[in-house]
């Protein structure tokens, strides 16, 4: 069975975009590969967050992707650091990586220029991480998005110069995993262009009260309405109907669409439909979510779980690489 691994980041709350762009598919490839999800909590130290949020943040995380139906019993979940072989491995790759390169790569370029005063060395070298954490798995695909699509050529570039610096055909090179057509949706924001996304402050998370959904979507950027029938709709218009696509039914988005093209939409009753179905939809995860992340008992499980079937894997990929490398017994 062909193995997929993604990394999750252990910020903020799932917003809808997350879900129907992300988490969504991550449930479905749980019964057709074997799937391996961790929560990159070393990774996230490079930005110095406090041991007490990154401890919250962990457990949120944790309990939001198991409400979103990540499913422990079929995929390996777990914390990369309950796994200490990935910095072992991060350790021995290291060795293997050159300033040059790991200096050129974008998403380092960027963080230099949004955190200028905490330019560490963890920046520099978070490719090899993120190589570290695919290539212990031996992962074929990596569901990717487009910014971290130059991460994983580095990886199958660490991959191939290991197999060449030992003579090996050791590491394999890891694929993106694309997903196909209806499944690769973007989901807009709220604020009239571009996407939904935590740090832009148009998102709606899964975990917001009905309240909290419904001050947001009432807040939405609209434009002065269709002076005439049929007259093209604008971005942010296009925006509310892509939403309500996702989480309506094909009668209520009928129902708007006849309303807009003749003209006569109000669209405080479009907003006020659009709410109170993003409720709807989000209900039954809220109940959850809130279930899970009460139930310490029930997280424990879970992470030890994670961490006995991540080790399996992860230790013998170390214990191999070890002797490849020549740390062996005399
Ligand atoms: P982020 O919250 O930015 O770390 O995103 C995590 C993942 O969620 C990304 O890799 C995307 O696949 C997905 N994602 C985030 N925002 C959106 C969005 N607005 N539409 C679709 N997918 C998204």
């Amino acid at each position: 069975m062909k193995i997929v691994l993604s990394g999750i980041r252990p910020t903020g709350h799932l917003h809808l975009g997350n879900y129907f762009g992300a988490v969504r598919n991550f449930v479905k490839l749980q019964d057709e590969y074997k799937c391996f999800y961790f929560i990159a909590d070393y990774h996230s130290l490079t930005t110095h967050p406090k041991p007490e949020h990154l401890q919250e943040n962990i457990r949120t995380v944790l309990s939001e992707y198991l409400a979103c139906g990540l499913d422990p019993d079929k995929a390996t979940i777990y914390i990369q650091s309950d796994v200490e072989e990935v910095a072992e491995l991060y350790l021995l790759m290291n060795m293997n990586a050159y300033v040059g390169e790991l200096e050129r790569t974008t998403t380092f370029k960027e963080k230099v220029r949004k955190q200028p005063n905490n330019v560490n060395a963890g920046l520099l070298t978070y490719a090899v991480l993120m190589a570290s954490d695919i290539l212990i798995h031996h992962a074929d695909y990596v569901p990717v998005g487009k910014d971290q699509e130059q991460h994983l050529e580095m990886t199958r570039r660490f991959a191939r110069r290991f197999n060449n610096i030992y003579d090996v055909d050791y590491f394999k090179e890891p694929q993106p995993f694309n997903f196909f057509g209806k499944d690769l949706v973007k989901v807009p924001g709220l604020d009239g262009s571009g996407k939904m996304g935590k740090s832009e402050g148009n998102a709606i998370n899964l975990t917001d009260e009905p309240e909290v959904i419904r001050k947001k979507v009432m807040k939405a950027v609209t434009d002065a309405g269709p002076k005439e029938p049929n007259s093209p709709m604008s971005e942010p218009i296009q925006n509310l109907f892509s939403i309500l696509e996702l989480v309506s039914t094909p009668d209520t988005v009928e129902h708007f669409r006849d309303e807009y093209n003749k003209a006569t939409i109000r669209y405080v009753d479009l907003k006020r439909q659009l709410a109170e179905d993003i409720i709807k939809f989000t209900q039954p995860f809220r109940e959850k979510y809130q279930q899970i992340y009460n139930d310490l008992d029930y997280l424990r499980k879970v992470r030890k779980m994670g961490k006995e079937k991540a080790k399996e894997s992860a230790s013998k990929t170390v214990k191999e690489v070890r002797e490849i490398i020549g740390f062996k017994d005399f």
